[in-house]
């Protein structure tokens, strides 16, 4: 705790007594035992930048190898992640993207948005050939069918589960106008009726959704868009939640790209 305290200063109380208290409740949990740690993530102002944070990480890190500690870090920031982990859970809107060893995970992801998040570090990719990812994160109570990241998947296919609100979001981010809409009917989340003003604001409607500017996947997974009368039926499959499948030892995804790679066993 002394070595600890001497690279304290002014503001860097708040992250040096959460850091104290990390590994005070480390140590008496006792080998083996496990400690969330909320976030170390520097905007959140726990961490400092630069050398000092170097310094506390390497700190637990001794103290992990000297009192054999389990530590369960959770992190935006990759660099810390790679620094501390020995397994990696990648997690979007709540659930597991991919699970596996760290050097395996960073070495060769199978997950598109992990493959996004490493992309997205400069430090680890330093080419262009970046994966980019599309709109915005979905409201976390009300996730996207089937795979909870297809809405923003650069590579997505249509087996990746589409549904009604896909319909909307593609709408309106194409800057299609929808003040004709008079409302939204769904049956089911991949079932439903959106209902316009007029015969022709539906029949532009079905030509936009069936246009080239619409996403090929969404496209080739629609059972039904069509217009009738003054109403758009759109229908898609139902498909389940994706699930993680191995992809190798230790290592599985959640992503259906990789659903034929061989692998044993279940996290
Ligand atoms: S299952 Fe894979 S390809 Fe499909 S949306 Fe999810 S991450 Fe993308």
């Amino acid at each position: 705790m002394t070595r600890f305290a001497s690279i304290i200063s002014g503001r860097r109380t708040k992250w040096a007594v959460v850091a104290a208290w990390i590994v005070l409740v480390a140590i008496l949990a006792g080998p083996g035992g496990k400690l969330a740690d909320e976030t170390n993530d520097q905007t959140e102002g726990f961490l400092p930048a630069g050398a000092e944070s170097t310094r506390v990480l390497n700190l637990l890190g001794d103290l992990q190898v000297e009192h054999g500690l389990t530590y369960l870090f959770i992190s935006h920031d990759l660099n810390v992640v790679q620094h501390m982990s020995d397994r990696i859970i990648v997690m979007y809107l709540g659930v597991i993207a991919e699970v596996g060893n760290a050097e395996e995970v960073f070495r060769d992801p199978r997950h598109p948005y992990t493959e996004a998040l490493l992309a997205a570090n400069p430090s680890m990719h330093e080419d262009d050939a970046r994966i980019r990812l599309q709109g915005s994160v979905p409201d976390p109570s009300s996730p996207p069918e089937g795979c909870r990241f297809h809405t923003r998947c650069p590579v997505a296919v249509a087996a990746c589960g589409w549904d009604v609100s896909d319909v909307l979001r593609v709408l309106e981010e194409r800057g299609r106008a929808l003040e004709g809409l008079r409302g939204v009917e769904r049956r089911t989340p991949v079932e439903g009726t959106l209902a316009f003003e007029t015969e022709d604001e539906a029949a532009s409607v079905v030509a936009e959704l069936l246009g080239d500017r619409a996403p090929a996947p969404m496209r080739a997974a629609a059972e039904v868009i069509e217009a009738r009368g003054r109403d758009v039926h759109v229908r898609f499959p139902a498909v389940e939640e994706m699930s993680v499948h191995a992809v190798g030892h230790g290592h599985h995804t959640a992503c259906i790209l990789h659903a034929d790679d061989a692998g044993p066993a279940s996290p």
